[in-house]
């Protein structure tokens, strides 16, 4: 297996665990016993080559990535998540910083400022960027059918295909988000490659993952892992000044997003509970699997996760912070 950071090419590396083919099929499938687990299963054999994938960290930029390197397909997200209208999100930090950020650039400019949102869910973002951009310039690429019908209900023009192939965005974009899309993604010189050739000369681009020191407190509490093939890169501040030097950018904004106390501990238990399903005949494995014992026990487990983890949370929230990193970036002109 080639171990050569994807970031900075570096082959320092620690190992921070290996999962099995069947350890990643139960993250995404609690019932063992359906046809769509063993179908996963076997999916993710061939999808790897292999019967498991590390994660490891990179000894040089810090950055965090499956090995092999290899995002989520079609067929692995078809199997992996059943479709689900509610799961879209509504306003997030990302998207208030970005707004901030294009509402404090010149407003003539925006006039003439096409914007491209690569993933761009159900609208949410966009909804509330044609205050400030006219739907006529702003751009979407979404591959649910659902998701892309409620975006051209803003007026606005979807493509339902990957953005790093769409040939005729040449020179088109003056800033480009990617939100929560970078972390799914394998071939980081390809996926920058083609925001440099569809992006303008002084374009943005806004990025958001999830925040890295929040998944390490995660994992290293024993809630759920940040799984391969579905997120298979994760992000460090230091990680985007290498990206961001190697491809023509200057960072100009970096930020986590704050948390709180209750918000933190209401992920946390939810997520423990969830890793706790992982494991044959547990106890929250036997309450998931039924329709009727998840009605009457999993909110009285995740409560008693809750108060179990509360004064362990309540000392560190603070140093792991919320959900979210968001980086603004400026493309450097050629002169
Ligand atoms: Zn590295």
């Amino acid at each position: 297996m080639n171990n050569i950071c994807p970031v900075c090419g570096s082959e320092r590396n620690e190992v921070l665990y290996e999962v099995s083919c069947d350890d990643s099929a139960r993250h995404f499938i609690v019932n063992r016993k359906c046809e769509r687990f063993s179908q996963l299963r076997t999916h993710l054999e061939n999808l790897w080559g292999a019967n498991s994938c590390c994660v490891l960290r990179c000894g040089d930029c810090g950055f965090s990535y499956a090995n092999p390197y290899i995002g989520g397909d079609k067929k692995f997200y078809d199997l992996a998540y059943q479709r689900n209208t509610d799961a879209y999100p509504t306003w997030k930090f990302e998207f208030q910083e970005t707004f901030n950020f294009l509402s404090s650039l010149c407003l003539e400019r925006l006039e003439d400022f096409p914007v491209l949102e690569v993933g761009a869910g159900d609208g949410a973002f966009i909804r509330k960027l044609t205050e400030i951009v006219p739907s006529n310039f702003i751009w979407a690429t979404e591959f649910s059918d659902y998701g892309a019908q409620q975006i051209r209900k803003l007026g606005v023009q979807v493509s339902q295909v990957d953005f790093r192939e769409q040939e005729e965005w040449d020179n088109k974009f003056a800033a480009i988000c990617l939100f929560q899309v970078l972390e799914h993604l394998d071939d980081i010189p390809k996926t920058f490659e083609a925001i440099n050739r569809i992006t303008r000369e002084n374009a943005y681009l806004f990025i958001a993952v999830p925040n890295n020191k929040r998944i390490d407190f995660n994992e290293s509490n024993g809630a759920l892992l940040d799984m391969p093939p579905n997120h298979i890169g994760r992000y460090t501040e230091n990680s985007f000044k290498v990206i961001a030097q190697k491809f023509g950018w200057t960072i100009e904004d970096y930020k986590i997003e704050p948390a709180s106390l209750k918000s933190f501990l209401d992920e946390f238990a939810l997520y423990k509970y969830l890793r706790n399903t992982q494991t044959d005949n547990s106890l929250d494995y036997l309450i998931e699997s039924s329709r009727l014992l998840r009605k009457l026990f999993k909110n009285s487990r995740v409560a008693h996760l809750k108060k179990l983890y509360r004064a362990k949370i309540a000392m560190h929230y603070q140093e792991a912070l919320g959900s979210s990193q968001w980086i603004a970036l400026h493309k450097k002109s050629h002169e």
